[in-house]
């Protein structure tokens, strides 16, 4: 599509001596999303089946993209993302032998020392971890906790830790989500007033059940 033609020209402007290789030089830092069925463009400001929404592939990443063709016509950061599959996230054992072979941005998860204690979501960019959240999940009363969402400094404004929200929300969907108390920092405030959860969120209140109150060594 023309966004795309669009890339391809600057590119091979600003490398005159390259072949034209896109793929290879697309930027890698564009900002992720994750495989839910967004109606809104990353940019809140188009329905992204209204705005001509577009798809790609980014090679080097070996990851599908999506682009507003609004944003794009504008100008606007954030036009195009990449798309993280949140759903099936890697073991960490397994995660941890991966060679480069495998995917640059990965969700991985780590399961819970005891059942309905806290276990751990990340997402790595080639390998290194860039952002991490803990949740408690009880399958028995269908609940699920937040309980904290940090992304390391040079990587926020890119998605990484709404990914890992709709990473957490997908390892219980209906069930009844909320979050710990939380960081009243600007950049939190930012962050959780932005969220747009697949699943209804009550923040600032865990609503732990008597397993997790168990599990996180309280007398119950
Ligand atoms: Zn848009
Ligand atoms: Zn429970």
């Amino acid at each position: 599509m023309s966004c795309n033609d669009a890339t391809t020209i600057e590119r091979v402007s600003e490398h005159p001596r390259l072949d034209k290789t896109p793929d290879t030089s697309e930027p890698e830092d564009l900002p992720v999303r994750s495989q839910r069925d967004h109606v809104w463009c990353l940019n809140r400001k188009h329905r992204w089946a209204l705005a001509n929404g577009g798809s790609g592939y980014h090679h080097a990443l070996r990851l599908s993209t999506q682009v507003c063709a609004r944003c794009w016509a504008r100008r606007q950061p954030r036009a195009r993302w990449l798309v993280v599959d949140h759903r099936t996230p890697m073991p960490a054992d397994q995660a941890d032998q991966l060679d480069d072979r495998g995917a640059r941005i990965l969700v991985v998860a780590r399961r819970p020392a005891v059942r309905a204690g806290a276990g751990r979501l990340e997402v790595r960019v080639r390998g290194i971890v860039v952002a991490i959240t803990e949740l408690q999940l009880c399958g028995i009363d269908h609940r699920g906790v937040v309980r904290h969402i940090q992304v390391d400094p040079a990587h926020r404004r890119r998605g990484f830790g709404t990914l890992l929200l709709d990473a957490a929300q997908a390892r219980g969907p209906g069930y009844h989500w909320s979050t710990v108390r939380l960081d009243q920092s600007e950049d939190s405030q930012d962050f959780w007033a932005y969220q747009d959860p697949a699943e209804p969120l009550h923040l600032g209140e865990p609503h732990y059940c008597t397993h997790m109150r168990e599990a996180n060594g309280e007398w119950v």
